[in-house]
């Protein structure tokens, strides 16, 4: 495209970026190839889909569209309210979590401002940042040497953070990596956090974590007021479509993204939809156990292959397939299989690949194999 005729009227920061790439829709590859059996492991989403709960709710709900949402959202802070364990004041509802990560950019990011991440962390950090003109201090991930290869280095985050630091975000586990940090080096970090600066935990993949020694940091929101954990009904859940996130924080936080927040901002099925799917903890168990599963079938087929693999607390899995990554990414489509290339993670000898149920992961894992056996 030829320069955009606007670009010199924009806010800061809009000029340098680069749009959030999704996964591949399954409808457009199966477009292309004109076949209709396209398997999608490339959003890290839930392979059962969402729970009947949640299902028949929804279809309760068509009589209802003419109406707008519970902008307050009450019912389903207060089920959230009571699954935490917290007051419903310290609940912010976000149209996925991304929505709450942008809230967050918008209530404390500006220009003149920092926000602090790991390279290699979740993309929509360095895009919330940028689009408010704020400047990214990115802190080189762990080399293998101190902590796990690709890992947030904590450490190093902390260097960064000074008097125009605003927002640390770190994703627990992050994505695409899959590592994740443990207890007591997240919370001796959040401690010494300075109080100007709120750190935000994305807790995204927190229902799948089974590691032993991964922490729960809603559980230390009372200790520390400058702290942001945010959740989402878009994994575990199974509800990616619906859009609906939230972040618990100190209430005074959370009064300060409202604020921010668009009326409205959580359609009336995704509220509905994830009360239901929060009182089907049934399902989350089933989920959990069929991405164990299916982890430990895609690491025996990595592994049968030669390939390395970077372990992963999620529902995910970067595999280390070399210089040919794109090419072979273009291969896999071409049967039918969509994974996600990682190259704008500075990754570009990786693909990550969302853990799919038993069938799917077979026939990721045979494609993969005709094309590197
Ligand atoms: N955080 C992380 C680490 C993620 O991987 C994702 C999804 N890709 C999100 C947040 C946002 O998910 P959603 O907006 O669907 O809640």
């Amino acid at each position: 495209m030829t320069e955009n005729r606007f670009l010199q009227f924009t806010a800061p920061g809009i000029a340098g970026l680069k749009p959030y790439v999704p996964g591949k829709p399954v409808s457009e590859l199966e477009r292309e190839l004109g076949i209709a059996d396209a398997v999608k492991l490339a959003s890290n989403e839930n392979p059962l889909g969402a729970g009947d709960k949640a299902r028949q709710v929804i279809e309760s709900l068509t009589g209802e569209l003419a109406r707008y949402p519970d902008g307050g959202g009450y019912e389903l802070r207060g089920a959230l309210s009571e699954h935490h364990g917290l007051d419903p004041d310290c609940i912010t509802l976000g149209n996925g979590s991304n929505d709450v990560l942008d809230l967050i950019a918008r209530t404390f990011l500006a220009p003149g401002y920092e926000a602090v991440f790991s390279q290699h962390a979740f993309a929509v950090y360095p895009i919330c940042t940028q689009a408010v003109g704020a400047v990214a201090k990115v802190a080189s991930a762990h080399d293998g040497s101190r902590g796990p290869r690709f890992g947030h280095d904590l450490e190093a985050m902390m260097q960064l953070v000074g008097e125009r630091t605003r927002v640390v975000f770190i994703a627990n586990p992050n994505n695409p990596t899959g590592t994740w940090l443990s207890r007591d080096a997240l919370q001796e970090f959040v401690g010494a956090i300075p109080g100007h600066v709120m750190v935000v935990i994305d807790e995204a993949y927190f229902e799948y974590v089974e590691e032993a020694g991964y922490p729960d940091a809603s559980q230390w929101l009372s200790r520390y007021p400058n702290l942001i954990v945010t959740r989402t009904f878009s994994k575990a859940y199974g509800l990616a479509a619906l859009r609906v996130g939230y972040g618990l924080s100190h209430p005074e936080l959370a009064e300060l993204l409202n604020r921010v927040r668009q009326p409205f901002n959580v359609n009336s099925m995704a509220l509905a939809a994830a009360c239901a799917a929060l009182s089907d903890q049934a399902h989350i168990e089933r989920s959990v156990a069929v991405n164990r599963e299916g982890m430990a079938q895609l690491i025996e087929g990595f592994t049968a292959l030669g390939l390395e693999y970077i372990p992963s607390a999620g529902n995910f899995l970067c595999v280390e397939v070399g210089e040919t990554a794109a090419g072979i990414d273009a291969a896999l489509q071409r049967e039918g299989c969509i994974v996600r290339p990682v190259g704008n993670y500075g990754m570009p000898n990786h693909l990550r690949v969302t853990v799919g149920l038993a069938e799917e992961n077979r026939r990721l894992l045979s494609a993969l194999r005709g094309l590197l056996g």
